[in-house]
């Protein structure tokens, strides 16, 4: 496979994997499922392999890519061109709340979709996370390592930081494995598309999401260690034991739900 695709060479610090396979192709966007009169985004949309199916599906589509020279074909498509907003920017410092507000369907909740760099993907999420409530849905092709740490439940081997806040915005249900050879230049990697669903009402109640980013941090850095040893800086064994948490278990066997309870305790304390 050549690091050349379709007369563009794929740069690196771009996280740049063209997808070329049609099968894997048609796959995501039957998943994506794109309807007229939706608030599609997609992030990096690069030589047009999901861009191009969707826009013959529907009339409108936004893009935000970070490649100039990308941007520049994308403004100069021969089909498309007229149905792209072509926002040419680091998707990680875009509001996308101000995003929502300037489409004609602003009532309605954006639905994301991307092929994502990867050397961004952890960051990107959490970036969106800010925005769960003007996100309806989003669908990405991550690493599948980090698809397989996004959907763990507790007591696996994937479940970590990741898991807990991402199950804390959303619901979380891996689609389709992808293989390298689907891309060009292809990754090191297996990859897999995933399914983001922002929850309606929060399945935890939560006084603060710092303190719960905070408490995973901790808890999850030193993973081997029980809790009261790796939470010790911010609640001690007897609070631990007053909430109805055992002290003496290791980070990875906590669900949502205990986290939420150790974070909730720690503002009470901050109050
Ligand atoms: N969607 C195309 C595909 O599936 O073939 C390209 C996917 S490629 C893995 C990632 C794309 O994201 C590239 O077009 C790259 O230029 C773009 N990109 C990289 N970093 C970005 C960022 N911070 N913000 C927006 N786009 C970015």
């Amino acid at each position: 496979m050549s690091k050349s695709h379709l007369g563009h060479t794929a740069r690196k610090r771009f996280g740049q994997n063209f997808l070329h396979d049609d099968y894997v192709i048609d796959r995501i966007v039957s998943v994506i499922h794109p309807q007229n009169g939706e608030n599609l985004v997609e992030i990096g949309p690069g030589l047009g392999a999901l861009t191009d199916p969707v826009c013959e599906r529907v009339n409108a589509l936004t893009v935000v890519e970070l490649d100039r020279d990308l941007a520049k074909r994308l403004r100069h498509h021969p089909f498309h061109g007229n149905k792209l907003t072509i926002i040419e920017q680091d998707a990680l410092t875009l509001d996308f709340s101000s995003l929502r507000a300037s489409m004609a369907a602003s009532d309605q909740p954006l639905r994301v979709f991307g092929n994502l760099p990867y050397n961004i993907s952890t960051p990107l999420m959490f970036h969106l996370f800010d925005y769960a409530t003007d996100i309806k849905d989003m669908h990405f092709m991550l690493q599948k390592e980090v698809v397989n740490r996004l959907a763990a439940g507790p007591g696996t081997r994937n479940y970590g930081r990741l898991s807990v806040m991402a199950q804390y915005y959303c619901q979380v249900v891996p689609v389709l494995d992808v293989p390298p050879e689907a891309f060009n230049p292809p990754p090191k990697v297996d990859s897999a598309v995933v399914r983001l669903t922002p929850h309606a009402t929060p399945p935890v109640d939560l006084h603060s999401v710092s303190n719960l980013e905070r408490v995973c941090a901790q808890a999850f850095n030193q993973r081997r260690k029980t809790i009261r040893n790796s939470l010790k800086e911010c609640i001690s064994e007897t609070e631990l034991n007053a909430i109805g948490i055992d002290a003496t278990v290791r980070a990875e066997t906590l669900s949502l739900e205990e986290f939420a309870r150790i974070a909730n305790h720690i503002s009470d304390q901050q109050n």
